[in-house]
């Protein structure tokens, strides 16, 4: 299903981000044992070298430790190092587990979705979709139907949680990692304290091998002009990529407030599917969001190929998180790593590479 790469799930968490220096430190992975933390609603746990991963029942935790552990060995392939000790929630996070994993010393956690869950949001998002389409078509068309008969791909999405799992890690990580006790950032940046290209090409950099093969084709169509549909367009100006707000903004904070509203301190995840994209109204971009993903595939492998080095994110990271920005890094490193010492040059390295791979731009890209 090629339009679920477009499939992006936002995890947003009410549960305040206050008291965070009070949070100690965390354990050394050594100590992350199921033993030490227990959960009556989530009664099975399963380790991997580096978190806990929380489940109602044992096919659930094993299925998405397998794909966090998969995760785990990308993070340390592009970011140099262990990811912090972290929890992977399956089913509800509620404020006494989050109280529970804090006393623990576990601060990088992330919520999650039974796959029963995903079915229903997703069946969910279906007809509403196929509500706002009938209303909008008025009451001759026969757009319900059409809309209905998609439901089936629900299975597809289930099938990308190898990608999407660790994904939404990876934003978790890498904040944990090189901004640590900052938490998700929920006023400024998308996902956190790290520049929004960054933050998600961190998560990108976590999915699995389908996911960053069909990435990559999309981007291919993306920069020769052959993308259709919500993505059709060209891939941004690196000066523009590289300092913009996700796209996905506007949504997260709809999300949060949301969240914040219903008082439970339960995640809110919404899967922003093309059918849930399709209600955001006339007018709005609705593939700035997947085209931002896939330019961070790009501009990713762009990295990685210049550089010669697979963790090249993490000097990135580690200059970024002491305040300086991605250019004053250029400036510094950029040629020792086979990029320019400046955006402009930067840019033209890119063009070239870009050409290199995929052929002559369309015009306008
Ligand atoms: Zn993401």
């Amino acid at each position: 299903m090629r339009l679920a790469l477009s499939a992006l799930i936002l995890a947003a968490s009410a549960a305040p981000a206050a008291s965070q220096t009070l949070i100690p430190a965390p354990l050394p992975a050594a100590s992350l044992t199921c033993a030490a933390v227990h959960l009556p609603k989530l009664p099975v746990c399963v380790a991997t070298p580096r978190g806990l991963i929380f489940a109602p029942d044992r096919v659930e935790a094993e299925r998405n430790a397998a794909f966090a552990r998969a995760g785990e060995a990308r993070f340390k392939r592009h970011f140099g190092r262990d990811t912090p000790p972290y929890a992977l929630i399956i089913g509800q996070l509620t404020p006494d587990v989050r109280t529970t994993l804090r006393a623990a010393g576990i601060k990088a956690v992330l919520p999650w979705i039974t796959a029963d869950q995903q079915r229903a949001a997703y069946a969910e998002a279906v007809r509403r979709a196929a509500e706002a389409r009938a209303k909008a078509a008025g009451p001759d068309s026969n757009k319900t139907a059409q809309a209905a008969v998609r439901a089936p791909q629900a299975a597809g999405l289930l099938d990308r949680n190898a990608s999407i799992v660790p994904h939404e890690l990876g934003h978790v990580w890498l904040i944990e990692a090189f901004w640590p006790g900052s938490g998700l950032d929920r006023a400024g940046h998308y996902g956190g304290p790290a520049a929004d290209w960054l933050d998600e090409t961190a998560a990108i950099l976590m999915e699995d091998e389908q996911g960053t093969a069909e990435r990559r084709d999309q981007f291919r169509l993306l920069y020769t002009g052959r993308a259709r549909g919500a993505i059709q367009g060209r891939p941004d100006p690196l000066p523009i990529f590289l300092s913009k707000d996700h796209p996905m903004k506007n949504q997260q904070q709809m999300l949060q407030a949301r969240a914040a509203a219903s008082g439970s301190g339960a995640p809110q995840i919404v899967m922003m599917t093309e059918t849930v994209r399709a209600g955001t109204g006339p007018g709005v971009d609705i593939g700035a969001g997947p085209r931002f993903y896939l330019q961070g595939r790009a501009f990713a492998d762009f990295l990685i190929d210049r550089s010669g080095k697979a963790a090249i994110f993490a000097d990135i990271a580690t200059a970024l998180a002491r305040g300086a920005s991605f250019e004053q890094w250029l400036a510094a490193e950029g040629q020792a790593h086979g990029l320019g010492s400046s955006l402009t040059e930067t840019e033209a390295l890119w063009r070239t590479w870009l050409q290199a791979r995929f052929g002559p731009a369309a015009p306008g890209a």
